[in-house]
């Protein structure tokens, strides 16, 4: 039987700008003022006004977050965090893991009880896929255990390489 944990974490393939959730989480750069990869894809499909917005905000630390709305995006707010720039220390998986807490204790201070993220730092950032699906899935499972409010985080991955090690990983998580 499948434990309660598995009907809230959902694992799906695409492009995060599409999805039509609460929140989105962006892997920003603590500039908060775009660049390429998803943060591209989403400063570019929610159009200019974010851009604004986040220049207010005025950068954000590594392991951090910042609440926005999300202007042209079918999502209500982007949620911004800052991954490490993989460098093989331990120092990696804590600041990793801080983006999902982070990003998850804006969800409840905002009563989002939806929300999707992609496999931040993964991209330019140099994470490897395996170590970083595991942090952010354990990461997510515990603070869920903790906060029911939030009905569903949606893992959302580009290709299917790391989608199927996020369905693998999850498989295992009991
Ligand atoms: P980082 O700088 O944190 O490494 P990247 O944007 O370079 O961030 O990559 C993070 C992950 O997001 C990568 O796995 C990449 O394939 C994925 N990605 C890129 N564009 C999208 C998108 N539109 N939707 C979902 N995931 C995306």
């Amino acid at each position: 039987m499948k434990k309660e944990i598995h009907k809230r974490i959902e694992v799906v393939q695409g492009d995060i700008t599409k999805l039509d959730v609460d929140a989105i989480v962006n892997a920003a750069n603590t500039s908060l003022l775009g660049g390429g990869g998803v943060d591209g894809c989403i400063h570019r499909a929610a159009g200019r006004e974010l851009l604004t917005e986040c220049r207010a905000v005025g950068g954000c630390p590594t392991g951090e977050a910042r609440i926005t709305k999300a202007y042209n995006l079918p999502a209500r707010h982007v949620i911004h965090t800052v991954g490490p720039v993989y460098s093989g220390k331990p120092r990696d998986s804590t600041l990793l893991s801080s983006c999902y807490l982070n990003s998850l204790q804006l969800v409840v201070e905002n009563n989002i009880t939806s929300v999707a993220f992609p496999a931040i730092s993964c991209g330019v950032y140099g994470y490897p896929i395996k170590d970083a699906c595991k942090i952010a899935v354990d990461t997510v499972a515990e603070f869920l255990k903790k906060n029911p409010s939030i009905k569903k985080v949606i893992f959302i991955l580009f290709s299917s390489g790391d989608y199927d090690i996020y369905t693998d990983y999850l498989e295992e998580l009991v």
